[in-house]
């Protein structure tokens, strides 16, 4: 088959079954046969190409891809027209990746259930009753549904790990600076990092082939050499120390979830695993630290969004206060306004010592556990979240039942560790997923983990 055909069954199939699913915000159906053709010329020519040469993929909609829009599923981007490449986007690009068209998220990234987005649900491919998680939502519904092969998405507090739960898919969140954020819509700027969607481990770590590497233009982006990640695939996992905290699978986790964790956790005692029990106290207080900072850095991160530069400015206003309140009233969603309170709350005069500061200092107190464990264990395994996929308005009435969902993956992001989630098994016909944790950089020991056990 050619790039060309491949691409327009993907286009075919999006056509098709998008309208039921919201998994797209937009389309860039020219854009993506282009770059098809252009794989399909160096292949007449003989050329040999990079594994990611002409196959469909999706981008979350922060991802800036030059000339295409990038809304963040929010009125206040609406139309805007990024004016150049993601460091990840000129990355796929110069690997004849075609990308199809933008993902559907959580307003801003913020959210478990993609449903804070203004422009539409989208469903999970298992049960269109139900969501698909988030806030990158519709990145995994996409792969799940077989739109395109792979996609990308954010994850700030485990929003690749715990949609990729729900919709029964490998995904992915490197250490913190592994990927660069250059052209990634910051929501919070030390939790942030990009990975991909993917059926199985495999395609992950080609995908992560690719993505991985230092780069100038991100300040925060490390200078470690990336290893080829489909080196590490040997299914050879005898004698290595899985760490079970024993915080990851006490009373909060409800029973049939824990059955199935332990039918996996047996999976990789068969396999020559050895499996410790550890301990994370510290667990307790990382919902709390992760929405202190998150906010923060947020309510820091949107105050760009002034109805000036860029973005939403609301059509009537008196004076240039009015255009900040009224732009960004009627621009920004609920879900982003209550984070941008907090944030603000907490970084005021006053308040700054008793939480962000004091949040600061738990969270180095997490990092230090975490550096502790992997003195003891090689990598770490927890449910990647207390539920399945839930029903449409089931948690959106209390926020604080939402912000629940992220309980066993925003301690990686707070400590800045690779995470990554890999389908475990059914519970009532519906996908739940098995979260392991590395120590940074070891990318490839989490794959090599991963791909052994799926
Ligand atoms: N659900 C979490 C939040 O709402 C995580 C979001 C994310 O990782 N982008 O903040």
């Amino acid at each position: 088959v050619t790039a060309v055909e491949v691409t327009e069954n993907s286009l075919k199939r999006i056509n098709e079954i998008d309208d039921k699913l919201g998994a797209f915000v937009s389309i860039e159906a020219d854009k993506a046969l282009e770059a098809a053709r252009e794989v399909d010329k160096k292949l007449q020519a003989g050329e040999t190409l990079p594994d990611l040469a002409g196959i469909p993929m999706a981008l979350k909609d922060n991802m800036c891809m030059k000339g295409t829009i990038s809304t963040c599923s929010s009125r206040m981007m609406e139309g805007f027209l990024s004016p150049y490449d993601a460091t990840v986007v000129e990355r796929l690009k110069a690997n004849g990746a075609v990308i199809v068209g933008k993902a559907n998220m959580d307003e801003f990234a913020m959210g478990s259930s993609t449903e804070t987005s203004a422009f539409k649900l989208t469903k999970n491919p298992y049960d269109l009753e139900r969501v698909p998680g988030g806030s990158s939502g519709g990145s995994a519904a996409s792969v799940a549904a077989g739109e395109v092969y792979y996609s990308l998405g954010s994850d700030t507090g485990g929003s690749i790990r715990q949609p990729a739960s729900l919709c029964g898919l490998v995904g992915f969140k490197p250490t913190y600076g592994r990927v660069s954020r250059y052209g990634l819509v910051a929501f919070a700027s030390s939790l942030d990092q990009i990975g991909p969607f993917t059926k199985d481990v495999e395609d992950c770590a080609i995908v992560m082939n690719t993505l991985a590497g230092h780069d100038p233009m991100d300040s925060t982006s490390a200078k470690v050499e990336v290893p080829d990640y489909t080196k590490f695939l040997t299914k050879d996992i005898r004698g290595m120390r899985i760490g079970m905290p024993k915080e990851y699978f006490g009373e909060g986790v409800p029973e049939d979830m824990r059955k199935c964790m332990m039918e996996a956790i047996d999976v990789l005692k068969s396999l020559g695993a050895e499996i410790k029990e550890i301990s994370l106290p510290l667990s307790e207080y990382a919902l709390a630290v992760y929405y202190i900072l998150a906010s923060s850095e947020a309510s820091s991160n949107l105050a760009r969004f002034d109805g000036i530069r860029y973005g939403y400015r609301a059509k009537e206003f008196t004076d240039a206060i009015d255009i900040y309140v009224k732009s960004r009233t009627e621009g920004f969603g609920d879900e982003v306004k209550r984070r941008i309170m907090l944030g603000t709350y907490a970084l005021s005069a006053g308040y700054y010592d008793a939480y962000y500061k004091k949040a600061l200092r738990v969270r180095t107190r997490i990092i230090n556990e975490y550096k502790e464990a992997f003195k003891e264990v090689d990598v770490i395994v927890s449910p990647t979240s207390p539920s399945v996929a839930f029903k449409f308005g089931e948690k959106t009435a209390n926020p604080l039942e939402m912000y629940l969902s992220d309980i066993y993956t925003v301690p990686v992001n707070i400590a800045g560790v690779p995470g990554v989630s890999v389908p475990a098994g059914f519970i009532k016909g519906l996908p739940a997923g098995l979260q392991f944790i590395g120590n940074y950089f070891e990318e490839g020991t989490l794959l090599k983990v991963a791909h052994a056990f799926e």
